[in-house]
């Protein structure tokens, strides 16, 4: 199985400095891939980042959040061009997936429940983005976040519908242990839910900050893990270094530890050992 983290552990931004500073951090850490949040994949270094993953010898999975003004349900026009747009710069990053909340802007509250039009709107877009993936040989993830994210799609069960609502081989649950902290019953039944629709996981700790430090059971998410054979990707997703535009949006605001280093050298030794005493094939 591999081993990741969201490039947020090391660099606010994807310049040329701050994106060196992630794959260094990523290579010197023995992960295997770094998630690159595409948040304007349109004016993304896509050479410039290729030639830096090879230097590093690391993967890529890419991840995003729809901007305001491409987001659904309001703009599925606008959505469809770039989430398309997305998709080409992934499958050139040799990305296998383009997960996150790619169904929605974060931040975005409505102050009203998910509305069934609203949800057809998501789904009928992700059906046509579900297509496109599979022509580029990807498959897109379905990151339920929290109620004060977003409004849409807070719990597992609601992402596996929103999956049967578009209907399409190509697309996985990508679930993350912040938010499910937040709003789902345990840890253990909506990773057994999920099944083998689940094919990415953020494992993240209950203030962002340092697995194995928090409030998350770790001991009942590998296991439930371990208990469905997953093989997806493991990510260990902390906002140390948040962009500003993701921190508003997920409202950090201040450090999620007074020791930033620890992320890297102790939550993930910890987050290993944790994968290897459930009986996951980690390295
Ligand atoms: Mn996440």
């Amino acid at each position: 199985m591999r081993f990741g983290a969201h490039a947020f552990v090391w660099a606010p931004d994807w310049s040329d400095e701050q994106a060196r500073r992630a794959a260094s951090g990523a290579a010197e850490a023995g992960l295997d891939f770094l998630e690159i949040p595409l948040l304007d994949p349109a004016h993304f270094d896509l050479q410039g980042t290729k030639r830096l993953l090879r230097e590093f010898g690391l993967g890529a999975t890419c991840s995003l959040g729809l901007p305001v003004q491409a987001s659904l349900p309001e703009r599925p026009r606008e959505a469809a061009a770039f989430l398309g747009e997305a998709l080409r710069a992934a499958a050139e990053l040799g990305s296998p997936v383009l997960t996150g909340v790619i169904y929605g802007t974060l931040g975005g509250a409505e102050g009203h429940p998910p509305r069934q039009d609203e949800l057809a709107v998501v789904a009928e877009t992700l059906s046509g983005a579900a297509e496109q993936a599979a022509s580029l040989g990807l498959r897109i993830g379905i990151e339920p976040v929290n109620r004060y994210e977003t409004y849409l799609v807070n719990t597992a069960r609601q992402g596996l519908e929103l999956i049967r609502a578009i209907g399409r081989g190509s697309v996985f649950l990508h679930l993350d242990t912040y938010h499910m902290n937040i709003e789902e019953a345990g840890f253990a039944t909506p990773i057994r839910e999920a099944g083998s629709d689940l094919g990415y996981i953020h494992l993240s700790e209950s203030n962002r900050g340092i697995p194995g430090e928090g409030n998350v059971r770790w001991e009942e998410v590998f296991s439930a893990l371990a208990q469905v054979s997953y093989r997806g990707d493991l990510v260990m997703e902390s906002f140390v270094a948040p962009s500003p535009q993701l921190a508003r949006a997920t409202c950090i605001w201040r450090p999620v530890t007074e020791r930033p280093g620890d992320v890297v050298a102790r939550g993930l030794p910890f987050l290993r050992e944790q994968a290897r005493r459930a009986g996951l094939p980690v390295s």
